[in-house]
């Protein structure tokens, strides 16, 4: 997608402090952290959030899980972390491309 904030920082056209990348995620650090450690794991294929999701991203979505705790890990969240996926504007999604935020350590604010 040519005009997706998230599409231009995995094409490397926007700068970001990148944490991880493979063939099918690109991961770092959110730009206004909630969190003393608060990553943003995307596909790097364009999929506009949980409500595109179809059969053909099965696989992707379970990488996608599959690889959060150790991102974490990675982060030093070696006791547990949150994940959150808002999903369009009434979730309060801001970015249009389907991201995982992972948040932990020091200032994790409440969730109530
Ligand atoms: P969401 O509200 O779930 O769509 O989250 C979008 C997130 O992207 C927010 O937490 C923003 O702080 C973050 N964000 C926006 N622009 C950038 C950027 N250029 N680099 C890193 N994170 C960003
Ligand atoms: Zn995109």
């Amino acid at each position: 997608m040519s005009n997706c904030l998230f599409c231009k920082i995995i094409a490397g056209e926007i700068p970001s402090s990148k944490v991880y990348e493979d063939d099918q995620i690109f991961v770092f650090k959110d730009i206004n952290p909630k969190a003393a450690v608060h990553l943003l794991v995307v596909p790097k294929t364009h999929i506009k959030s949980l409500d595109e999701l179809s059969d053909e991203h099965q696989t992707l979505i379970a990488y996608m899980m599959l690889e959060l705790a150790d991102l974490a890990r990675s982060q030093g969240l070696d006791d547990g972390f949150r994940t959150i996926i808002n999903t369009g504007a009434g979730g309060g999604q801001e970015v249009a491309h389907l991201h995982i935020h992972i948040l932990g350590g020091k200032d994790l604010p409440g969730f109530n």
